[in-house]
């Protein structure tokens, strides 16, 4: 017993002899930034768009409800060189960044729908990848409207752009690559999608991405997308209630990425709202339960689908890892349905060669 005990004690000691050198000796804090900036500047992980799989990375598992943890919707799908942003809602942009995933080579982001937690970093998007050398002007793809969401970013952006060009001069900043373009995703008399018509919105080196509607009434347009490359593939629902149509895309594929809200819960919330008299959050509690999806109505759909992978991403509410991943997954055991609670860092490998899906951790 004694022994446990001087080991605790001189732990202890430790760490309060490490927490003094960080506090009193300016070489010991010069160090732990030069480590930190040794870290920050390695070199970009190039290797995660290379042409041996199709990979995901969540930057935003979270939702308009805030969250130190889990920034709202974003995902970064990688491929054959190739570098699409699924939704870019606010502060996701830094976690790409922070990860030395490969943005300076990003061609586009596909926006499902334009809840501001799913376009609220575009803008950022668009300045950092310009900073970051992107070789030609950055696309973002969506339903009707998308010209005017990003028109309205291009201006707000259009001052910044002028200070930066005239700091840093126009070689460095090629003015005619800091506007975004837009790129309408309609079916063929020009409206938004219905449930069963879809659009190939790319199809280059193998990678082939597909728009389809889902249903996050009364928000339209509201886009879902699959990709598929070299027989593997990933299915991004966006926000939306259960709907056929997403089993219908979602056919065969390796991973559905799919938000998730615990009914449940949010009904607790809205009656502890109502209980302090908080009205206006109790509305907000109300109204958003009727147009995303349950857990277990998400697995329904992956098992109606044959999916192998079904993965929570866009979570309401927020939880922590370790209580999210039981909580999302208590009503999903489906036969031969693998499930998942996303989170920012998240790194999904599908092999081209074939094999099972690999899941990882990207934060640091
Ligand atoms: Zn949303
Ligand atoms: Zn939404």
């Amino acid at each position: 017993m004694k022994w446990i005990v001087r080991g605790i004690v001189a732990l202890a000691l430790v760490a309060v002899a490490a927490g003094a050198a960080v506090y009193f000796i300016p070489a010991v804090q010069d160090r732990i930034v030069a480590m930190q900036i040794n870290r920050a500047f390695k070199v970009q992980r190039d290797d995660l768009a290379g042409d041996d799989a199709l990979r995901v990375a969540i930057c935003g598992s979270g939702s308009p409800m805030p969250d130190p943890n889990r920034r709202p919707a974003c995902n970064v799908v990688m491929a054959a060189g190739h570098i699409f942003v699924v939704d870019a809602g606010p502060g996701s942009w830094s976690n790409a960044s922070g990860w030395r995933l490969p943005m300076n080579k990003i061609e586009a982001v596909l926006l499902t729908h334009f809840h501001s937690d799913h376009i609220g970093d575009l803008g950022e998007v668009n300045l950092q990848s310009w900073v970051a050398g992107r070789p030609a002007p950055l696309l973002v793809y969506g339903g009707p409207g998308i010209e005017r969401v990003v028109n309205g970013f291009n201006e707000a952006f259009a001052m910044d752009a002028s200070h930066r060009i005239a700091h840093h001069g126009a070689d460095y900043l090629k003015p005619e690559l800091g506007t975004m373009e837009s790129r309408l995703i309609a079916n063929a008399a020009g409206a938004v999608l219905a449930p069963g018509e879809e659009v190939v919105v790319f199809d280059k080196d193998g990678l082939k991405i597909t728009a389809f509607a889902v249903d996050h009434h009364p928000i339209l347009p509201a886009y879902g997308y699959r990709f598929d490359y070299k027989g593997r593939s990933v299915v991004f629902t966006g926000d939306t209630v259960k709907s056929e149509n997403i089993a219908r895309f979602a056919k065969g594929a390796d991973v559905l990425i799919s938000e998730a809200m615990l009914m449940n819960v949010v009904t607790e919330m809205q009656s502890v709202a109502h209980e302090y008299g908080r009205t206006r959050f109790e509305k907000m509690l109300h109204d958003i339960r009727d147009y995303h999806i349950a857990p277990g109505d998400a697995a329904d759909l992956a098992a109606e689908a044959g999916v192998k992978h079904l993965v929570f991403s866009h979570v309401i509410p927020p939880l922590p890892q370790w209580l999210g991943a039981r909580m999302f997954t208590r009503d999903t055991d489906r036969p031969g349905l693998d499930v998942h609670l996303g989170f920012d860092g998240m790194l999904i490998t599908l092999p081209a060669a074939g094999g099972d899906a690999v899941f990882d951790d990207l934060s640091p």
